[in-house]
């Protein structure tokens, strides 16, 4: 067996996460003799460590060269992952089933829960994409969040991409600000009232609005020929 799966299987049974582990101790672990080896066994050998982390299913552990508590050559094991040394691949449970994508949806109401936009629907600041939908998880996978209806919510990608790297451009607090400042007092207190929600608030129109892009087409017209004969327009 090479260093690699047993670097794994030592790590798996001797370390919980959290705990540090040093490139000597595995070396002592693993039989290799310390005063022997030469500074090319100790970079080939650091090479495996590094080599699990990077082509190995969820191993997370920081070195120095990403933790400044760390001193060189230690490593914090934030997360054992899987390596087929290790046996049977464990079911992954951050994993999403098409049943429950579905049931979130539309438990959902097919609305993104940040920005409340729905599925289907143009974005307003791009009016040439449309919403899609997603299932995104609240306790991100990584963290340990599962596949679960409850750790779910609807997200469009938009959204989900943004929970998960971050990669929109960020605001300036003055435009921000400035544009609150142009927002009347109910405005403000709806804004107050979702910022402390931690969610996008819907009133009556957008549920009813919601429930409509729900309907079959035939059914979605039918409506809109019963809001017109009920609805005083002037
Ligand atoms: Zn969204």
């Amino acid at each position: 067996m090479g260093d690699e799966p047993r670097i794994a299987a030592w790590l798996a049974f001797n370390k919980e996460p959290g705990e540090t582990f040093t490139t000597d101790e595995l070396r002592n672990a693993l039989g290799h003799r310390l005063s022997k080896t030469s500074r090319n066994d100790m970079e080939h050998f650091q090479r495996r460590i590094r080599q699990l982390r990077s082509i190995r299913d969820g191993w997370v552990f920081p070195s120095a060269k990403h933790d400044r508590n760390l001193d060189v050559g230690d490593y914090k094991l934030e997360r054992i992952g899987w390596h087929p040394a290790l046996g049977k691949r464990p079911k992954d449970k951050s994993k999403v089933t098409k049943k429950n994508k579905l049931f979130v949806l539309t438990r959902d109401h097919y609305r993104c829960f940040h920005c409340g936009i729905i599925a289907g629907e143009p974005y307003p600041d791009h009016p040439e994409r449309t919403a899609v939908l997603t299932a995104g998880h609240i306790v991100a996978a990584a963290d340990g969040g599962t596949g679960d209806p409850s750790n779910l919510r609807a997200e469009c990608s938009d959204c989900n991409e943004t929970a998960r790297s971050d990669t929109r451009a960020p605001e300036s607090l003055n435009s921000v600000q400035t544009s609150i400042d142009n927002l009347n007092n109910r405005d403000r207190k709806r804004l107050l009232e979702w910022v402390s929600a931690g969610q996008r608030g819907r009133d009556k129109v957008d549920e009813a609005y919601d429930r409509y892009r729900l309907l079959t087409p035939s059914d979605r017209s039918a409506l809109v020929t019963h809001l017109l004969r009920t609805t005083k327009l002037q």
